[in-house]
């Protein structure tokens, strides 16, 4: 049975934000991202990026480039919160869709009359999120997740597109091969060396080339080009979480130890996050007594991935919640609201060496295990449980005081 796979992306996001709290930057090259000469640009306006300014880039280049650009410091909070708002519209109209990013979704209209009527249903869709939000966002409707995704991007500014059945190998054959969802630079300059430029070449190739090129990936991307891709959408629930918890072998009321703990379980978790690339906008600790009351609060919090946001939001937490000077039997962090992104969301606080710092660390924990680096505060605390990778798709090592 053939599917209809709507993608929804909000268009330059945090621009757009930016331009809904002040109208004068409409029509305005606009940079977001940390200010300092050290800081990197989250986010370009079209405006910026015509001077060849784009996301990544440091903030000093992007300014010489675009003199002229307004420089704005990002506010993830209002990112965050501009981000939900969008996610309950999409809620309300889509029981089932995926949250792909703090901008970006997928919804399965399959079997909503016929395809007429979804193209219809996500038309309605995108005038609601624009009418209610102010904001510019774009849609590709076709049978799959890679062709709309790549519609969407065709679509964009502030536009739709659909691709009627059938016709997704023409849709993408004039496209350059970088249209291609994983396609990077490295995949990209192997394909360019081998002269190729357009999807349309891909097309044409023989499959079993593409992967003497390019090994295990050359068969997806032939696939993709050829658009072709079974992926599921996976559905958004803001209850999916990563945990980890810590029964006592004996209780204890030791606040420092406590505290220590606490940070070991956050860096760790934080660690999976990044790892899976992945970022949470709710945190919370559990606390349970010697006479077994147990207690929790959660916090929201801006979509993060970083240690320095983390630990200090967990030990807040822990500050209120531990009111009664008793004997602790087990504490717990958890981390829900999880969406696909990288560091980009935290760019605005975070200069070029701080990213290389969590980059390097996060590879030294990939190579010789999750605690081989720590902070000094959790250097007492017993191992925590090693994890694997809770977002590739392998059955997750339970512990005995990790709940998944
Ligand atoms: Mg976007």
């Amino acid at each position: 049975m053939n599917r209809t796979i709507l993608h929804l992306d909000l268009d330059t996001f945090f621009v757009s934000v930016e331009r809904l709290l002040d109208s004068r930057l409409n029509g305005r090259p606009i940079l977001v991202g940390g200010i300092s000469d050290r800081g990197v640009v989250a986010a370009c306006s079209y405006e910026a990026r015509a001077f060849g300014v784009h996301s990544g880039m440091p903030m000093k280049m992007a300014r010489n480039l675009c003199p002229e650009a307004v420089v704005i410091k990002g506010n993830a909070g209002t990112y965050t919160k501009q981000s939900e708002l969008v996610t309950e519209i999409i809620k309300e109209g889509v029981p089932l869709f995926e949250k792909a990013s703090i901008d970006e979704f997928y919804a399965d209209l399959s079997g909503m009359d016929k395809f007429f009527g979804s193209y219809k249903y996500a038309s309605e869709l995108r005038k609601r999120i624009i009418n209610e939000t102010g904001l510019p966002i774009s849609f590709g409707l076709s049978v799959n997740k890679v062709v709309s995704k790549v519609a969407t991007g065709e679509a964009k500014p502030n536009n739709q597109l659909k691709i009627g059945f059938g016709l997704e190998k023409p849709f993408l054959a004039p496209l350059s091969i970088r249209k291609i969802p994983m396609v990077g630079d490295k995949t990209y300059l192997t394909l360019r060396n081998l002269g190729i430029k357009q999807i349309r070449t891909l097309q044409e190739m023989p499959r079993d080339m593409m992967s003497t090129v390019l090994g295990k990936n050359g068969l997806t991307i032939w696939n993709r080009a050829n658009g072709v891709d079974n992926t599921p959408i996976t559905p958004y629930s803001e209850r999916k979480s990563i945990s980890t918890e810590r029964t006592f072998d004996r209780d204890t009321i030791d606040v420092y130890r406590l505290r220590s703990i606490l940070t070991a379980m956050t860096e760790n978790l934080a660690f999976q996050l990044r790892r899976g690339e992945k970022l949470t906008a709710c945190v919370s600790v559990k606390l349970r007594y010697s006479d077994f009351q147990t207690c929790s609060k959660q916090m929201k919090i801006p979509y993060t991935s970083a240690d320095h946001i983390l630990i200090p939001a967990i030990q807040d937490l822990f500050n209120q919640l531990y009111n009664r000077r008793l004997l602790v039997r087990l504490i717990g962090v958890r981390f829900t609201h999880l969406v696909h992104g990288h560091y980009q969301i935290n760019l605005f606080e975070d200069t070029q060496q701080s990213i290389r710092l969590y980059q390097a660390l996060d590879k030294i924990r990939e190579r010789y295990g999750d605690r081989s680096v720590i902070r000094a505060t959790s250097m007492g605390v017993r191992t925590i449980g090693r994890m694997t990778n809770p977002f590739n798709g392998d059955p997750p090592i339970i512990l005995a005081h990790r709940k998944q």
